[in-house]
C-alpha cells in the first residue's frame, strides 16, 4: 500500500518458455521503484534482460512470478509511452502530422483534439510546421525518429521508456534527442526510462542508474554512487 506515483516491482521474475525443458530465466528477483520525475538509465549487457525488463513496466509482459504496481494499481494504460529500438520504422501513414495523430486517435481522441496533440508534440521534439504535410520518409533519420517520438508523446504519457533512443543517428542527432528527452523531463515532469548498452553516452543526462547483469539488478543508485563499482562494471563488459 501507499506507492502512489510510482512504478513498482516486487519480486518479479520472467522465464522465457517457462513450460518447456530449456526453460530461460530473463529476470531473476527483481525489486524496483520508479518515481515521478525521474531521469532514469537502464544498462546492461545483450542478454542481460533489459527488454524484457522495459516490458514489465509499461505491462506488455506479466511476471512469470512476483508483482507490478502502477501506482497501486493493477494497470496504467496509456501513461505509460514505450519506445522500441529503430521507431521510425513504424512510420506509414502518407503526411507527419496525420502519423502524430494516429496514437491519439487509436485511444479514442476525436480528429480535432488528435490534431492539437499531435501538432504539441511536433513542436516538443523541434519539427517545424512546413513539414507537417510532408512524407514522413523525406526527413533525415534524426528527424524520421523525432516523429516518431512525438507520435507517442502526442498520447501525453507520464511515464517515457525508449529502448536504445541513440541507436544509429549521428553525433549531432544524439546530443538532439537526450536534450529532447532532458527538456520533456524538466519542463514536463515526464519520467524518462532510457535503456541504452553503452554508459557513456547516457551518464552526463541520467541522475539514476540501474545496471543489469544476466536477469539480475546488480547495481541501482545515484550515478556516482554506481560508476564508483568500477571493476565490477568492467567485468560486466561496460
Ligand atoms: P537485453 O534487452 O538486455 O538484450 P533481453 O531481455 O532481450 O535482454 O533478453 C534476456 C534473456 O532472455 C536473454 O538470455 C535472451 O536470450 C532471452 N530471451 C529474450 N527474448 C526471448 C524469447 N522471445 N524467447 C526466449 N528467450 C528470450
Amino acid at each position: 500500500g501507499g506507492r502512489v506515483m510510482s512504478i513498482s516491482l516486487e519480486k518479479v521474475s520472467y522465464i522465457y518458455e517457462d513450460n518447456s525443458d530449456i526453460k530461460k530465466p530473463a529476470l531473476i528477483d527483481i525489486d524496483l521503484e520508479i518515481g515521478e520525475g525521474e531521469f532514469i538509465g537502464i544498462i546492461g549487457h545483450t542478454g542481460s534482460g533489459k527488454s524484457t525488463l522495459i516490458q514489465h513496466l509499461n505491462g506488455l509482459m506479466e511476471p512469470t512470478k512476483g508483482r507490478v504496481y502502477f501506482e497501486g494499481k493493477k494497470s496504467l494504460r496509456g501513461k505509460v509511452g514505450l519506445c522500441f529500438q529503430y521507431p521510425e520504422h513504424q512510420l506509414f501513414e502518407t503526411t507527419i502530422l496525420e502519423d502524430v495523430c494516429f496514437g491519439p486517435m487509436n485511444f479514442g481522441a476525436s480528429k480535432e483534439e488528435a490534431v492539437k496533440a499531435a501538432k504539441e508534440a511536433l513542436k516538443d521534439v523541434g519539427i517545424s510546421e512546413e513539414l507537417f504535410g510532408k512524407s514522413p520518409f523525406e526527413l533525415s533519420g534524426g528527424q524520421k525518429r523525432r516523429v516518431a517520438i512525438a507520435g507517442i508523446l502526442a498520447m501525453k504519457p507520464e511515464y517515457f521508456i525508449l529502448d536504445e533512443p541513440t541507436a544509429g543517428l549521428d553525433p549531432e542527432g544524439r546530443v538532439q534527442l537526450l536534450e529532447l528527452l532532458k527538456r520533456l523531463n524538466q519542463e514536463q515532469g515526464i519520467t524518462i526510462i532510457l535503456v541504452s548498452h553503452s554508459m557513456e553516452d547516457i551518464a552526463s543526462y541520467v541522475d539514476r542508474m540501474i545496471v543489469m547483469n544476466r536477469g539480475r539488478l546488480e547495481f541501482d543508485g545515484d550515478k556516482e554512487e554506481v560508476f564508483s563499482h568500477q571493476e565490477e562494471l568492467e567485468q560486466m563488459g561496460l
